[in-house]
């Protein structure tokens, strides 16, 4: 990636202790890169370019659509995913629906929505809703094309 490039050769060489690596978006798990720089001056050459985990808040995309009110729910396939709760352990389909907020008080009667503004729903769940699934092969695991 060129921004990386230019933060590596900040002083004119490539320097080891200046890294960019980035998290994932829970949501939709778009990369998001930040720089660490090693106040010690040690390589820290093998973070740059790495995904060293998941964020803890939503991407500023993800973030506008909850700041207009929706929870965005993330349909993950609990077949597919680890034991885990959370993004880091679930399998994402790929689909994403945003509900209104008035509306998930109607949809999850006496739940709380998400304090992140994002949930994470199963296939299963999904096909309650009569969300469109059919861009999920649940066969392969894979976004149809
Ligand atoms: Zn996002």
């Amino acid at each position: 990636m060129a921004g990386s490039s230019i933060i590596k050769n900040i002083m004119g060489k490539d320097n080891d202790f200046v890294a960019m690596p980035h998290t994932l978006c829970p949501c939709c798990r778009k990369k998001e890169e930040f720089i660490v720089i090693d106040t010690r001056l040690r390589d820290i050459s093998k973070i740059h370019n790495q995904a060293v985990g998941m964020s803890e808040k939503p991407c500023s995309d993800c973030q506008a659509i909850i700041d207009k009110g929706y929870v965005r729910l993330v349909v993950i396939d609990e077949q597919r995913s680890g034991k885990n709760e959370g993004p880091a352990d679930a399998y994402y389909t790929g689909m994403i629906a945003d509900v209104k907020k008035e509306a998930w008080d109607r949809i999850f009667v006496g739940a709380l929505p998400p304090k992140i503004g994002v949930g994470f729903i199963p296939l299963e769940v999904a096909d309650l809703l009569h969300l469109d699934t059919s861009s999920y092969d649940r066969e392969t695991g894979k976004k149809r094309t």
